[in-house]
């Protein structure tokens, strides 16, 4: 299981990205169906501050004080800097907290930050980006980037010996390059991500609160037609995850499952998460 996730608009919605041990959005019933995932959690990147995204924060921080596993270790939250309602939601968890077993910090960000997750051979770190989603609520989206080296383009065509020859004459950096690639992207709620913000990640989590353009009312969130527009456009490599969508398609669960894919002419998967159903992607 590489992702879990549960996504119904207006109720609740979270992702939990194993490979990083990192819970995007904390709607309610986060800890309860993470279970024992809930102690390997590391860190809480939260889009917004609307209650279907920030309720499960009272059970999950709760959960890692009180049952059994590792109660020491660390719980780090980051929210975009200046919302109103997740700064609601701090008070009254450190209020109604006031002894943790472990050490729980909450960090702000703006778009354009980066937050280290990993050093070593291959880092990754996580970078926000903005969203528009409702007029006065400061909002983000948030790309896992990996960072990676390869071959320098102008060696593009150099034989083995050459190659062999510079490094030993000249070091392994002469020969190879730097460059970024986004993993994962994750946008929250939202209207159109702007499809540079999430170029060429591999793969894109996008509101797709409505499946028929006539059900909205209001400009606050997206159409699956549009998060479709977005990964193309953005040119997303390996999958297109739809969340978000609306309950007033509950009756077409197997209908959106199913849809699930079967987009032509399309370079990546299209994968609809059916809402009020727990969801894995591999
Ligand atoms: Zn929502
Ligand atoms: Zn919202």
């Amino acid at each position: 299981m590489r992702l879990l996730i549960y996504s119904k608009a207006l109720y609740s919605t979270f992702v939990y990205y194993s490979p990083d041990r990192i819970l995007f959005d904390a709607g309610e019933g986060v800890s309860s169906i993470l279970a024992n995932k809930a102690f390997a959690i590391r860190r809480v990147f939260l889009s917004h501050g609307h209650a279907d995204h920030i309720a499960g924060l009272v059970g999950l921080v709760n959960i890692r004080n009180n049952a059994m596993g590792d109660k020491e270790k660390e719980l780090i939250i980051y929210y975009p800097k200046g919302n109103y309602l997740i700064s609601e939601m701090m008070n009254f968890l450190a209020r109604t907290n006031r002894r943790l077993s472990y050490n729980l910090e909450w960090i702000p960000l703006v778009p354009g930050d980066r937050v280290e997750l990993l050093q070593g051979q291959m880092p990754r770190y996580v970078e926000t980006f903005p969203t528009v989603h409702v007029p006065n609520e400061i909002s983000l989206g948030y790309n896992i980037v990996e960072v990676r080296h390869r071959l320098r383009s102008e060696l593009a065509g150099a034989t083995q010996e050459e190659i062999v020859r510079i490094v030993r004459e000249q070091g392994r950096e002469a020969v190879s390059e730097i460059y970024e690639q986004r993993l994962f992207s994750y946008g929250g709620d939202s209207v159109p991500i702007k499809p540079a913000y999430v170029e060429g990640t591999e793969v894109l989590c996008h509101d797709s609160t409505f499946l028929d353009e006539r059900d909205r009312k209001e400009y606050k969130h997206a159409t699956l037609k549009e998060a479709i527009a977005v990964a193309r456009a953005a040119s997303v490599q390996k999958e297109l995850i739809c969340l978000h969508i609306s309950s007033r398609y509950k009756n077409k669960v197997h209908e959106i499952a199913a849809a699930s894919g079967y987009y032509a002419g399309l370079g990546f998967k299209v994968v609809l998460v059916p809402p009020g159903r727990i969801f894995t992607v591999d």
